[in-house]
């Protein structure tokens, strides 16, 4: 076999030209853009460069991406803002990246029905900031939520310190469309507060850290936001036993505590 030859039939570059074709511009190799993509948050940071990143723009460039990569036998990392903490979306050699964050429009919001259909790369906090007009608020508040998206919540099943009181990203999404990994586009969940029927696949979904599929729309259910006084209550213990014993004697009580955080000596001086 000539050299020629076996370069024209290597899997990843004939995957590479069809897909460049397709995309244009939102086909990127270049180093300096690669370099970036072997790491996110957890400080884990993978061998080599990716082959490729790819920016959807649409739900059908990420089924093209998907099929793409299917048929030649390329692993794709999908990969939303970079924040998380489980190395989930750091790429190595001979992956694709497949990035998220352009998809990051904002459907619809349904005051009457309390819910949302967004991109998954809307960050968070540019949704509660357009949400916040409207009187309603998505409560999933990881302490990244400026700066980390719908998607990749929802991909972690992320979780703030209002868990306690409103759930994690689990309780706070309706329904999501998936493209699985040879392109087909999938619906599950439902609109309504009530949807019982069927297999919860929308639950298997929330969480799955980007291995089932990649999320391309979120239906996510709202709250209204939280309006008059929110006490503080701050109070020292002699001992961790005794805080704990505190605590739950709030719970206890019957009372809903939006957060209850617990701060060691040394914690409190760092702060
Ligand atoms: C300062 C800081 C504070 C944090 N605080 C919290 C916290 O309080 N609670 C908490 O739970 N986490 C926290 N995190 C972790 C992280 O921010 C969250 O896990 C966040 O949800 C990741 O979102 P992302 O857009 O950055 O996703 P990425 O890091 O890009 O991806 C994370 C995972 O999701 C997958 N993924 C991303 N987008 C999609 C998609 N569209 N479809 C399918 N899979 C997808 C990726 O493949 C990867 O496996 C924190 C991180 C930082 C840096």
């Amino acid at each position: 076999m000539s050299a020629n030859h076996g370069t024209l039939s290597c899997p990843a570059t004939a995957a590479l030209e069809h897909l460049k074709a397709q995309l244009g511009a939102r086909l990127s190799t270049d180093p300096a853009e690669l370099e970036p993509l072997r790491e996110d948050r957890s400080g884990h940071r993978s061998p080599g460069a990716p082959l490729a990143l790819i920016r959807a723009g649409s739900i059908e460039d990420v089924q093209l991406v998907c099929r793409t990569a299917s048929e030649h036998g390329i692993p794709v990392v999908t990969r939303g803002a970079g924040t998380g903490l489980a190395g989930g979306a750091c790429a190595g050699p001979g992956e694709l990246v497949l990035s998220t964050q352009d998809l990051d429009q904002v459907h619809e919001i349904s005051v009457p029905n309390r819910l949302a259909v967004v991109g998954p790369g809307l960050l968070n906090g540019a949704l509660n900031a357009q949400l916040a007009e409207h009187g309603l608020w998505w409560a999933p508040d990881p302490a990244s939520k400026d700066i980390s998206t719908v998607g990749g919540n929802i991909a972690m099943n992320a979780g703030g310190l209002l868990c306690a009181k409103y759930g994690v990203t689990r309780e706070a999404v309706l329904a999501l469309k998936v493209v699985l990994a040879d392109g087909r586009l999938i619906s599950v969940g439902h609109r309504t507060v009530k949807g019982v029927t069927g297999y919860d696949l929308c639950a298997l979904l929330i969480g799955s850290e980007g291995t089932l599929g990649v999320i391309v729309e979120c239906t996510l259910a709202l709250r209204p936001v939280v309006t008059g006084p929110r006490p503080v209550v701050a109070a020292s213990f002699p001992s961790l036993i005794a805080a704990s014993a505190a605590a739950s004697a709030v719970m206890a009580e019957g009372l809903t505590p939006a957060l209850l955080e617990l701060m060691d000596g040394p914690t409190v001086e760092c702060v």
